[in-house]
């Protein structure tokens, strides 16, 4: 097994909040040596147009993705993807679940329609149970794991982004939404985004990865990275925190298929 560098949740312009070209941001991968790369931009969806690809988008995008994986198949592993939103009242776009990508990452970024990890709406934090918040989230979490159509859970504690953190011991709160990732044989990303936001580590803090690990859940590594500065971002760091945990190997996809390579 090959030891490998791996970054499988990285954004591109065509989500109005990312900035750099697509190219930019392989030459800075290779810079890095990071061996597999995955694009998984935000999947067009009929909700929240503003911060997403739209479905006109959709043939460009993957073409693009495509033509940069041959174009330096000598330098790295490009992967396709996407990021998609899961929302327990709108419903998913076959054109994204359908798509013949490499893997889909599943996330929750609004609770009913509050989009929580968005600083516009953070008097909302002050206004409920801090456990409720909580309990909510991790249903979310469970259903789109349910769902059975996504290959990674994106940045499965989102919900501490601003600090706001629960009374009830957390292992409890995510035990639930985390059997069930296990049950539909999903991977749980290590996402860097946290420690550049005011919760200030990665995403899912410690306890959790460590109930992920009891649970034999596999991992995977991303920066989420929405400009060429964000690739790679703290890689050293979560790897150590992987190790440390006691995980020797991460996976990344081919066409739905996980492999799995040392770190
Ligand atoms: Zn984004
Ligand atoms: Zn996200």
């Amino acid at each position: 097994m090959d030891k490998k560098r791996v970054d499988l949740h990285n954004h591109t312009i065509l989500c109005n909040h990312a900035s750099g070209t697509m190219e930019e941001y392989i030459e800075k991968a290779i810079e890095l040596k990071i061996d597999v790369f995955g694009f998984s931009d935000h999947a067009p969806m009929d909700f929240d147009p503003k911060y997403r690809m739209k479905k006109e988008h959709i043939e460009f995008y993957e073409n693009a993705v495509l033509n940069l994986q041959k174009k330096y198949e000598k330098d790295i592993d490009i992967l396709l993807a996407y990021e998609v939103d899961f929302m327990q009242n709108i419903p998913l776009l076959d054109e994204v679940v359908k798509a013949d990508v490499d893997y889909l990452i599943g996330s929750v970024h609004f609770i009913d329609e509050w989009g929580f990890d968005n600083p516009e709406f953070i008097g909302k934090y002050e206004k409920q149970n801090i456990d409720d918040i909580w309990i909510d989230y991790f249903k979310s979490i469970e259903l789109m794991a349910k769902s059975g159509k996504f290959d990674v859970v994106g940045h499965l504690d989102l919900i501490k982004v601003f600090k706001f953190l629960p009374k009830k011991d957390i292992k409890i709160l995510a035990q639930n939404a985390l059997k069930q990732i296990k049950k539909s044989n999903m991977v749980l990303e290590i996402n860097s985004a946290g420690f550049r936001k005011p919760i200030a580590e990665q995403y899912p803090s410690k306890q959790l990865l460590e109930l992920a690990y009891e649970l034999d859940i596999p991992i995977t590594f991303s920066s989420d990275a929405h400009s060429v500065e964000q690739i790679g971002f703290a890689y050293d760091k979560v790897i150590t925190l992987a190790k440390e945990v006691g995980y020797n190997k991460i996976v990344f996809f081919k066409n739905k298929e996980k492999i799995y390579t040392k770190f």
